[in-house]
């Protein structure tokens, strides 16, 4: 070992400022960080400087150069480079004069729970600008809702309703404007008419907005190589327009038509349907593909898939030569996949000309598509919707999933027929609801009329989401708890009201500190207003925001961010260089990601032994991009071989992408499920937990009752089956020989140290954890089985930030194994 804490001379000068020992070193470095940022940024007053900048500053002003061994002088360099190209990067976009988004500050400060925190604060003070402008509002209209004052006011004049009785609990909401529709409520037909009425599928298909364009379509299609299609929520896109390609012939000679949808459920369910509709089996003529489950066979020819594995497709097919149309559906949604394909399929069409590309999306954006891709068309299906009338609540909601709750039950019980549609961020706050509602709706018993409760998320089984889209049953109504995806990719019919809490989940990278989290997140506007969008598909309907009007007009951004711009790149980049394609800072971006993003996947894939210093790709890359996983995932995977455990290695990565969904804690039995959860805890952490929970599993021969007993979700276990397989099956592709270790945890602890030695963290003096790399405070969760040990070091496999930031699936480590490791990011002290 040997001390690398070598100093430049700004070192001694500070230090001497700050009279520090010399055996401080160490200790002292962030502190003189923090010293020579401020200097640095002194020096460049006014200019526009970057954290890479900054950064290699530090450097140069703490480390002297003459000391530096020849990895560190590279890593050096590399650094300058990466900086030198980000610069001419943005030398030529200035001359391009295109405009980009700005990175978030920090995404976090704008997160959730302080926002009620603040509106509380504001509404402390009696003329606040809320105040007095709701006030007015209140003035214009109001709309009372099952409110307590109204309540109060109809006990004074002897008449109370009956669902005065029924609810213990209500919510005072505002009327304030209306979303314009393109019909009036006049054409409407009764919701329970719509339910009634059973169309054929063909007549179904015949009655939806996009049939009428059938024909200008295809022309449009055969006119033009490129066009954008613009269409409302519903008009029938994504489930008609392959079919009506395939009808008009584009699948002779054995072609393709190919759809991709950003999310694995909207793949499915619309392949689903789209089978039904053509009276064809699924997985024969029309199929999907999506990560970790392939179904389509020979005979496919309409084609559903995830963004993500259209891109892994061009690593086989590069010029998707199998392919006569290819569909970027949700194009609007710009996640960061999408955003990628249309560089690619952009530059695939130049040399492509008898392939179609078809770029659908909302009704948002579509200007910007078309001028990204030279000009292209707009193809404009007009949206038929009936108007919605939207409804704030007048004072901040504490608990949002509380207020869903009620809301429910106050629709429920004083509102005509129509299903309701909530927007909740995620499985667990979907579970949470699903089973406080049912809960109440019980207790009320027969006093309500059937309220048919259905969850819809990404990790659902099939059959169940397939039931969101079975009729309601005259009488009753059906109530949706939904995450995003039912915002724009899947339609449910007869959704007549929409109840929209204003958050989503968004995973959120800090390009500075270079710390990835899953965060909860207000929603943009035009996310709200798509979502109110939903309700007025089939009639008038209703619009219920859990926040108050002022919120939306002074809190929401515009729009969503492109995820691009917010997440990090690593997984991307290393797909592109095995693409070829090297110069990452020309490629054709709609929006560009920010250098910063950029540059630090660079330097994360570097870090891996991904790239060389050159930025090529290296052998271990190659490898490694085989793998559709996280870079630091593929590169644990791949460490397996070397510390030949990689059957238990390839069980963790396993259970690792199921991770949140594996234990279940009723809340009823929420003692016996941690018992039950406890009693699986393994030394050495949360891996070694999930294994033995996996393996166990296999003993039980894979016993549905065994997971039922033990607390444990079968769905996700089977899941966790289904990934394995895939796992193996790669792992065998790049020739890794499966060997089991089971014993040996070091061995297992130094392969996940492998992949993900840039989520170490060490026990700080104060008792919470700080990550090494910069030095941040987080948390173990307190769901980790490593909760009371408090090791001293430990690697973490995800952030996730609610009330604090929580290291979720934790593993303890030794510091050694970090030099082993990952020599090159490492060093040793003194
Ligand atoms: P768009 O892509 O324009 O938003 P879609 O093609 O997804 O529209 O939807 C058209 C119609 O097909 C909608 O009425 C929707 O309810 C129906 N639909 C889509 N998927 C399913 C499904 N899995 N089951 C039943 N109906 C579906
Ligand atoms: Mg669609």
């Amino acid at each position: 070992q040997r001390n690398v804490v070598t100093v430049g001379k700004g070192f001694a000068e500070a230090a001497k400022r700050l009279q520090l020992e010399a055996e401080d070193k160490a200790s002292v470095i962030p502190k003189l960080r923090v010293e020579s940022r401020r200097k640095y940024l002194e020096k460049r007053k006014g200019d526009k400087i970057t954290e890479l900048e900054a950064d290699i500053f530090d450097d140069e002003y703490l480390f002297d150069e003459q000391q530096l061994t020849e990895r560190e002088r590279k890593d050096r360099e590399y650094k300058k480079k990466i900086l030198s190209l980000a610069k001419e990067h943005d030398k030529a976009r200035e001359l391009e004069l295109v405009q980009r988004y700005h990175m978030p500050d920090d995404k976090r400060d704008k997160a959730m729970p302080d926002r009620y925190v603040e509106i509380d604060e504001r509404e402390k003070q009696p003329h606040s600008e809320q105040r007095v402008w709701e006030d007015a509002r209140m003035a214009t209209a109001q709309w009372n809702f099952g409110a307590r004052d109204a309540k109060q006011r109809l006990q004074e004049k002897g008449k109370v309703h009956d669902y005065d009785l029924l609810l213990d609990d209500t919510i005072d909401f505002i009327q304030t404007n209306q979303l314009a529709g393109t019909k009036g409520i006049e054409e409407q037909t009764e919701v329970s008419d719509i339910q009634k009425k059973k169309m054929s599928l063909q007549d179904t298909r015949k009655s939806l907005p996009i049939f009428p364009f059938r024909e200008d379509l295809l022309q449009a299609v055969e006119d033009h190589q490129i066009l954008i299609v613009e269409g409302e929520t519903g008009s029938g896109k994504t489930t008609q327009i392959p079919q009506y390609l395939y009808e008009a012939g584009y699948c002779k000679d054995g072609k393709k038509v190919g759809c991709t949808q950003p999310r694995r459920v909207a793949a499915m369910s619309v392949a689903a349907r789209v089978a039904q509709e053509m009276g064809k089996k699924l997985g024969n003529e029309v199929g999907y593909s999506i990560r970790f489950e392939d179904c389509t066979s020979e005979r496919t020819v309409i084609k559903y898939m995830t963004d993500g594995m259209l891109l892994r497709e061009f690593l086989s097919e590069p010029d998707l030569q199998s392919y006569s149309v290819m569909i970027i559906d949700e194009a609007h949604e710009r996640t960061l996949h999408t955003d990628i394909l249309f560089g690619l399929i952009k530059d695939i069409a130049r040399f492509r000309p008898d392939l179609k590309l078809l770029i659908s999306s909302a009704t948002l954006d579509a200007e910007k598509f078309s001028d990204f891709f030279d000009e292209a068309p707009i193809f404009r299906i007009p949206g038929r919707r009936f108007p919605v009338e939207i409804f704030y609540t007048k004072a901040p909601e504490a608990d949002y999933i509380d207020a869903c709750v009620v809301t429910i039950l106050q629709i429920h019980v004083t509102q005509d027929s129509g299903d309701i549609l909530v927007f909740l961020t995620g499985q667990e706050e979907i579970e949470t609801a699903l089973e406080s509602l049912t809960e109440r709706t019980r207790r009320l018993g027969t006093r309500i009329k059937e309220l048919l409760i259905l969850p819809i998320y990404a990790n659902l089984p099939s059959d169940m989401q397939a039931k969101i889209f079975e009729p309601t049953p005259p009488g009753a109504r059906k109530c949706i708890l939904a995450t995003n995806i039912a915002e724009t990719s899947l339609t449910i019919d007869n959704i007549i009201f929409v109840i929209d809490p204003g958050f989503c989940k968004q995973n959120s990278y800090n390009a500075r500190t270079g710390m990835e989290s899953l965060v909860v997140v207000p929603i943009s506007k035009a996310s709200a207003n798509q979502r109110a969008g939903r309700a007025g598909r089939v009639a008038a309907g209703k619009c219920f925001r859990l926040y108050t009007a002022w919120a939306y007009k002074h809190e929401l951004e515009e729009n969503t961010v492109p995820e691009i711009q917010r997440v990090n790149l690593g997984n991307v980049v290393l797909l592109l260089k095995s693409l070829g394609i090297n110069d990452l800072i020309h490629f054709d971006f709609l929006d560009p990601p920010p250098h910063e993003t950029l540059a630090l996947a660079l330097e994360q894939l570097y870090a891996l032994g991904a790239l060389n210093h050159m930025g090529e790709l290296t052998k271990l890359g190659r490898r490694m991009a085989e793998f559709p996983v996280d870079p630091m995932m593929a590169k644990m995977l791949l460490a397996s071989e070397k510390y030949k455990c990689s059957e238990e290695i390839v069980t963790i990565a396993a259970m690792l992408s199921v991770n949140s969904a594996v234990f279940y804690r009723p809340k009823d039995k929420a003692i016996h499920a941690d018992t039950a959860r406890k009693n699986f805890f393994s030394p050495g952490g949360d891996h070694f937990t999930l294994l033995n929970v996996y393996n166990q599993w296999v003993d039980t021969d894979f016993s549905t009752q065994w997971c039922f007993e033990n607390f444990i979700q079968h769905r996700s276990m089977r899941r966790a089956r289904d990934v394995r397989e895939q796992l193996v099956g790669l792992v065998e592709r790049v020739e890794i020989d499966m060997v089991s270790n089971k014993e040996d945890l070091v061995a297992i602890g130094k392969a996940v140290t492998a992949g993900f030695f840039y989520n170490t963290s060490r026990l700080s003096k104060t008792g919470g954890y700080k990550t090494v790399k910069h030095n941040q405070t987080v948390l173990i969760h307190p769901n980790s089985s490593m909760f009371e040990e408090l090791p001293r070091w430990l690697i973490y496999h995800e952030l996730v930030f609610t009330t604090k930031e929580y290291m979720r699936q934790v593993i303890q480590i030794e510091n050694s194994w970090l030099l082993e490791v990952a020599p090159h990011y490492y060093k040793a002290k003194d």
